[in-house]
Parts: structure tokens; C-alpha cells; sequence
């Protein structure tokens, strides 16, 4: 397949999925970066929820951001805390209402269906796909990897008995966050 007809279907799909998430966001009077911010707080570490974290993994202005978590803040979706360790950081967490909301709308369910016609095997083939060329881009893109946890060279498993360490900051990381992203994360040198 010729790369410019794979783009073309990437991007492709890509326009269908916003167009889905600005449906769902629309029912709720949100917008698709509404909703994008929130599933991205669903799934990145304690590293990661802040401001300068959630505008590092969209590319977009501070401002941008900035207005974003005004409006879920508003809408009750998210709290604002600042860290116990260092009170200039500041931690953005879902709300119940956010974490429901999300169950309900994301992914969108039409995607969900779509997703249904492949098996097994397909949906693994097409994931470690998508995967390698994600990391290509990001490796021409110098960007961050925001990969999972248990996936980084700092990561060292049970190095805590029953709880893991993240080797950067040397604390201690929990088994459910062994499974978030992280704007830390490096990848393994093979
Ligand atoms: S081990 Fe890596 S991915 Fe995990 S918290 Fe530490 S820096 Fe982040």
C-alpha cells in the first residue's frame, strides 16, 4: 500500500473518531478536547496530571489547557490539588461524574462495534501496527513517548517486595500504576 493512501486512511479515521467524541462532548455541552483531556487523565500517572503534563501530551498552548480545565472545573468533571511534596505543582484528578461520563461515552460506541468485526488476532496485529508506527513518528518527532509504565527502562518490578520502583525518582509505584502512561517515560535500549 502506498504511503499516501495509508494516510489518507489514518486520517481518515482519525476525522471519524473526533467527529464521534464532538457528538458525544455535544450531548453533555462539551467539546472533543473536553472529553480528550478527561481520557487522558484516566490513564496517565501521578507524574503526568498536571498542566504542563496534559500540554505536553496534546501539543497545544498552555492557554488552551488552561481554558480546557476551567470548563471542566466548572462542569464539576475534574479538582485542582496542589502537591504535598512540592505546593508549586499542581495535580489535576477525574471526578466521579468524569469517571462515569467516560464509561458512558468513551470510546464512542460506534467504535466499539467497528472494533467488534475484528478477532482476536486481528485486533492485536493491528495494535502492535499502529504501536511501531506511533513510536517511528515520535522518534522523527523527538517527541516524548508518554508510554506505559511497566514498558520504561526506569521501571523496576518488585523492587519494593509486592510494589514496584520508578528508577528516576525512586518511589514507590503502586500495581495499578505500573498499567498508566507517563510523560517520564524512556524507552527500554535494547
Ligand atoms: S518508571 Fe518510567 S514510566 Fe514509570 S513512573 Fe518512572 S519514569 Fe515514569
Amino acid at each position: 500500500m502506498k504511503a499516501n493512501h495509508l494516510f489518507l486512511l489514518l486520517e481518515r479515521l482519525g476525522n471519524l473518531l473526533r467527529s464521534k467524541e464532538r457528538e458525544a462532548g455535544g450531548s453533555q455541552g462539551l467539546q472533543a478536547i473536553h472529553l480528550q483531556v478527561l481520557s487522558f487523565l484516566s490513564s496517565c500517572n501521578k507524574y503526568s496530571n498536571t498542566p504542563a503534563g496534559i500540554t505536553e501530551y496534546f501539543g497545544i498552548t498552555k492557554g488552551t489547557i488552561s481554558q480546557t480545565l476551567n470548563v471542566l472545573e466548572k462542569n464539576k468533571l475534574i479538582t485542582r490539588s496542589a502537591d504535598k511534596k512540592d505546593l508549586r505543582v499542581v495535580h489535576v484528578e477525574l471526578t466521579k461524574k468524569a469517571v462515569d461520563l467516560l464509561k458512558n461515552e468513551i470510546p464512542p460506541a460506534v467504535f466499539k462495534e467497528a472494533l467488534s468485526e475484528l478477532n482476536d488476532i486481528e485486533r492485536k496485529t493491528l495494535t502492535n501496527l499502529l504501536y511501531k508506527l506511533l513510536v517511528a513518528l515520535q522518534h522523527n518527532n523527538n517527541g516524548k513517548t508518554f508510554g506505559v509504565c511497566k514498558t520504561c527502562r526506569h521501571f523496576k518490578a518488585n523492587a519494593f517486595g509486592r510494589h514496584h520502583q520508578c528508577g528516576l525518582t525512586n518511589e514507590k509505584l503502586f500495581n495499578n500504576e505500573a498499567s498508566k502512561i507517563c510523560r517520564e517515560h524512556e524507552r527500554m535500549v535494547s
